[in-house]
């Protein structure tokens, strides 16, 4: 006999936890699956901003915002040809509902630091959950077990069950078999993006970026695929946040992640949060820059090189997103930044920085050394440096020489760089690397109407069928930080009201 409950959702990361939360709190039954051993997906290991409009936190700063402003603003941020694809009707019902939920989150107890400026927002929007992404995983969990939900982990949905033209439950797969649970109100999709799946890279990205990896290793489209067998119609399974440049993250815990997310440090550190100085707090900030945000292109266009673990340029460091598709193609897909002294002289104060978010905090040479020496050696040779990061020193060496005889105009780049004017110089050299390409996210899923009912081809919603976060961002064009949390928590609490009301 399969278990009852009103509702039920494909996924425990921000979205899932958030609609679940919420229908708790309207009175609905819930069962939550997640597919992992632990909750948390790619929300838990995010940075955590929010950016959202008329916050408490804003008025509190002085600032007027409103829901038109942010909608005209989150427009400026996109790739040239991405914004005349944007779900307008949906991105506006957003702005209209993130105030709210900034308010929903900090009434169970989170904390947020900001509001932080991000040009081109007119005004400062960005509101920074302390310490870091993972309160959401764990204040989320907390209520809802509180209030009574029912959570499965290790329980991955690998089928929707229809009764009639209605979704009215799902299938697990497991160790030990196939189990059914049955959805009175509607099953809902909140099992996040598609950036480490191969195949389905492959297939709407295309064949060249299948190499590259995502960030979260487990972001593998289940909840897309669900979509499609159920009839949906998808949108903007082609647009990507990256592929993007990164730093690999560091092995084990990093000193953010050994920060407490919950219990009296926690508490004590939101409470003691509005008196610490902001220099602090950018200092903190700046760990979280250099653990996550990708090298300025304009420490290429300077005339920094990058090698692969054979000591070999593979690419035309200038040229994205052919620089990422050839470095997935590299031994172990790693890569690493060759910098002479005249460059990491140069990247050590403002305006030349290796890292930012803007107007917050900025990152330098000597940033990364002290932050992250796993990825930042510095020596006094180049067969030091070599040394350390295993490089074969003779092979850099004539890597070198081609790409200074290049700059003296004796021969043409191999790779195609042209108009630089400064060699690289041997003596004191820094490596910042192993770096990889990676996929942030995918943003493609199904098309979503204002109440989050997944549509059908004609548009029409398939009854019982719901899609929050990035299973549900509906075409929206939300680039800029702080967006994709905004609409994972926005989506999930709206719904899990709209549900109960149902
Ligand atoms: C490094 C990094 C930093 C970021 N920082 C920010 C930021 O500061 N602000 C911001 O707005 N955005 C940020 N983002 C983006 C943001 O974190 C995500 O877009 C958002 O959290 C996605 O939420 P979600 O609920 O849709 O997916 P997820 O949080 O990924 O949750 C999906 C869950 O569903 C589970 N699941 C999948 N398939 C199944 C299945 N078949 N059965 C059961 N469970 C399943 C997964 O295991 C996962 O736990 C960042 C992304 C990255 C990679």
């Amino acid at each position: 006999m399969s278990e009852t409950f009103d509702v039920i959702i494909v996924g425990g990361g921000g979205s899932g936890l958030a609609t679940a939360v919420s229908a708790v709190e309207n009175g609905l039954s819930v069962l939550v699956l997640e597919k992992e051993a632990h909750l948390g997906g790619t929300t838990g290991i995010a940075v955590g901003s929010i950016s959202a409009n008329g916050t408490s936190i804003q008025k509190k700063a002085g600032i007027t915002d409103n829901p038109d402003d942010q909608d005209e603003d989150i427009g400026k941020f996109s790739p040239a040809g991405l914004e005349e694809r944007n779900n307008a009707e949906l991105r506006r019902f957003f702005t209209e509902h993130n105030g709210e939920t900034l308010e929903w989150l900090q009434s169970m107890g989170l904390v947020f630091h900001g509001p932080n400026p991000e040009p081109p927002n007119r005004v400062n929007r960005m509101h920074n959950v302390v310490p870091n992404a993972r309160a959401y995983i764990i204040t989320l969990q907390t209520r809802f077990m509180k209030l009574g939900g029912t959570i499965k982990l290790n329980a991955r949905v690998t089928e929707l069950q229809r009764d009639g033209s209605r979704i009215s439950g799902v299938v697990i797969s497991g160790e030990a078999g196939k189990q059914s649970f049955n959805a009175k109100r509607g099953v809902v999709l909140a099992g996040g993006d598609f950036s480490s799946s191969p195949e389905m890279i492959a297939k709407y990205k295309g064949e060249e970026y299948a190499s590259i990896e995502g960030i979260n290793p487990h972001a593998n489209g289940d909840g897309q695929n669900l979509a499609i067998e159920a009839g949906a119609k998808m949108v903007n399974m082609d647009v990507t946040y990256g592929p993007e440049f990164r730093f690999i993250p560091q092995e084990g815990k990093t000193f953010i992640q050994l920060i407490p997310v919950s219990g009296p440090i926690a508490w004590l550190m939101g409470k003691v949060m509005p008196l610490i100085p902001d220099k602090m707090i950018n200092a903190y900030i700046k760990r979280l820059l250099v653990s996550w945000q990708h090298p300025e292109d304009a420490l290429f266009a300077d005339g920094a090189i990058l090698i692969n673990q054979n000591g070999e340029r593979f690419c035309n460091e200038n040229e994205s997103p052919e620089r990422e598709i050839k470095l997935g193609k590299q031994p172990q897909k790693i890569s690493y930044v060759l910098m002479d002294k005249r460059l990491t002289d140069k990247y050590s104060e403002w305006p030349h920085f290796i890292s930012t978010a803007p107007q917050i905090a900025y990152a330098y040479t000597k940033d990364y050394l002290s932050i992250r020496p796993d990825i930042a050696c510095a020596g006094k040779s180049l067969d030091a440096v070599c040394d350390t990061r295993k490089i074969p020193v003779d092979t850099l060496r004539k890597t070198i020489a081609d790409y200074n005889s290049y700059v003296a105009g004796e021969n043409k780049d191999a790779f195609g760089r042209n108009g630089d004017t400064n060699p690289i110089q041997e003596g004191e050299m820094v490596l910042l690397g192993p770096a990889k390409a990676y996929f942030t996210m995918t943003e493609g899923g199904a098309l979503v109407n204002t109440s989050l009912a997944v549509l059908d081809e004609d548009e029409t919603p398939i009854p019982g069928l719901f899609a929050v976060g990035q299973n549900g961002l509906g075409g929206q064009i939300i680039w800029g930080h702080g967006l994709h949390i905004g609409w994972a928590m926005t989506s999930g609490r709206v719904l899990g009201k709209l549900l109960a009301k149902a």
